[in-house]
C-alpha cells in the first residue's frame, strides 16, 4: 500500500488496523488467549501498541514466519495445553462482526471445523491467452474469509499432513481439506474486507461511516448587552448579579449560542429565522424552550446530539459556581449524558465590551450524529 508501514499499523477511522481487529475478539469474551504473530522488525512496536491501550496481558506476541502457514504453525504450537478450538483470523479484517465469530466458533464446536463465506456475486470466467476459455458456474462458489475455526487436534493433524506433502495453502480449510473432513460453512458479510490496496481501506471508512452515522458539526456565538432591571439567566440558570441581559426573549446568551450551533449543524440557519424577535410569542420565552424546539428539529432530521463545548464570556459574575447546573439544565434539554456537554467561563481582563462589563456572550460549537 505504500505506506511505509506495515498494512496493520495503518490507521483505520484513528485507530491501527490490528488493535481494532483485536478488541472485537475481546469484546466477545470468548477467548482464553489471543496470539498474534508479527514480523521481528514490527514485534516491539506491536508490543507497544498493545501496551498502550492496555491489552499487553490479553495477548501474547510471538514472532511470526515467512509465510502465513508459518505464522499460524508457530501460533498454534504456541496454544496453553489443554486449549479445545483455535480460531484463526487476518490482523487486516478489522470490520469482522462480534456475530460472525460466534457463529463460527459455535459451528466449529458441532462440526469440528467451520469457516467464513461468502456466496460468490459475480460471475467468473477462466482465462486462457488472455481470452475467455468458459465461465464457471458460481452456483456452488463461495468466497473464503476469516475467522476459520477448528479444534485443535484437528487443525494440528492437518498441519502435520501438510508438512508432511509440503502443500502450501492460503488459508487453513485448505489444510483441513488434506483431512477429508467435514468443513462447515459460515455467512461472513461483504464488510469482513481484507485490506489489502487502498481501495479497501476506502471502503472499509465507508463502511465504517455507514455504521456510525455521518457527523455534523456547527458554531454558535451569542451576545446581549446587561442592563439594569433585568434577571441575568445563563443556561437556564437565575443568576444573582445587579444587571441582565436585555433581549425580546429571556436574553440566555448561552442556550442561544447553543441553538445556533445545533442549527448550523443541521443545516437549518439560525435561531432568528426559526425564533424571530418580532414574534409576541417569543416575548421573555424561556430559551430554554427554543431549545427543546430546535431539538424537535434534530430529532425530525434523525440527529442526536454527540457532544457541545461552549464558553461563556463574563467580567462578572463569577459563574464557575452555577456551571454544573447549566449543564443539567442543557443536557436534559438535549438527552445527553451531563459529560456530553461541556461548560467553561471566561473573563476577558477587562477588555474589550464582555471586559467593561457592558455585555455577555458564549461560543459554542457541537458535534451531531445523523444516523445512518
Ligand atoms: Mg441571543
Amino acid at each position: 500500500m505504500a505506506a511505509g508501514r506495515p498494512k496493520q499499523f495503518i490507521t483505520l477511522a484513528g485507530e491501527p488496523i490490528l488493535l481494532r481487529t483485536i478488541k472485537t475478539f475481546i469484546s466477545t469474551g470468548l477467548f482464553e488467549s489471543i496470539l498474534i504473530t508479527s514480523p521481528a522488525s514490527h514485534l516491539e512496536q506491536t508490543q507497544r501498541m498493545l501496551a498502550e491501550n492496555g491489552l499487553q496481558n490479553r495477548c501474547m506476541i510471538l514472532e511470526g514466519g515467512q509465510m502465513r502457514q508459518d505464522s499460524v504453525k508457530i501460533g498454534l504450537d504456541a496454544l496453553p495445553k489443554g486449549t479445545h478450538y483455535v480460531m484463526v483470523h487476518d490482523g487486516v479484517r478489522p470490520l469482522v462482526s462480534q456475530q460472525i465469530i460466534k457463529n463460527c466458533l459455535a459451528m466449529a464446536k458441532e462440526s469440528g471445523a467451520a469457516i467464513t463465506a461468502i456466496p460468490m456475486q459475480d460471475t467468473i470466467k477462466s482465462i486462457r491467452n488472455h481470452y475467455i476459455s468458459h465461465t464457471i458456474d458460481r452456483q456452488n462458489l463461495w468466497r473464503a474469509q476469516t475467522p476459520q475455526a477448528a479444534s485443535v487436534n484437528l487443525l494440528q493433524q492437518a498441519y502435520s499432513l501438510a508438512a508432511e506433502k509440503d502443500f502450501i495453502a492460503t488459508d487453513e480449510s485448505s489444510l483441513l481439506e488434506l483431512l477429508n473432513c467435514q468443513i462447515s460453512i459460515v455467512k461472513g458479510s461483504e464488510e469482513n474486507i481484507k485490506i489489502t490496496v487502498k481501495e479497501d481501506l476506502k471502503m472499509a471508512e465507508n463502511f465504517l461511516r455507514q455504521e456510525t452515522g455521518q457527523l455534523r458539526i456547527g458554531h454558535g456565538y451569542d451576545a446581549h448587552r446587561l442592563v439594569e432591571k433585568r434577571k441575568l439567566i445563563l443556561g437556564g440558570v437565575d443568576i444573582p448579579h445587579a444587571k441582565g441581559l436585555l433581549g425580546h426573549s429571556d436574553a440566555d446568551a448561552v442556550v442561544h449560542a447553543l441553538c445556533d450551533a445545533l442549527l448550523g449543524a443541521l443545516g437549518e440557519g439560525d435561531i432568528g429565522q426559526h425564533f424571530p424577535d418580532s414574534a409576541p410569542k417569543y416575548k421573555d420565552i424561556d430559551s430554554l424552550k427554543l431549545l427543546a424546539e430546535v431539538m424537535k428539529i434534530a430529532q425530525a432530521k434523525h440527529c442526536h446530539v454527540n457532544n457541545a463545548d461552549l464558553t461563556i464570556i463574563a467580567q462578572k459574575p463569577k459563574l464557575a459556581s452555577f456551571l454544573p447546573q447549566m449543564q443539567k439544565n442543557l443536557a436534559k434539554i438535549c438527552q445527553v449524558d451531563n459529560a456530553a456537554i461541556n461548560l467553561k467561563a471566561t473573563t476577558t481582563e477587562e477588555m474589550g465590551f464582555t471586559g467593561r462589563q457592558e455585555g455577555i456572550s458564549c461560543h459554542c460549537v457541537a458535534l451531531l450524529v445523523s444516523e445512518p
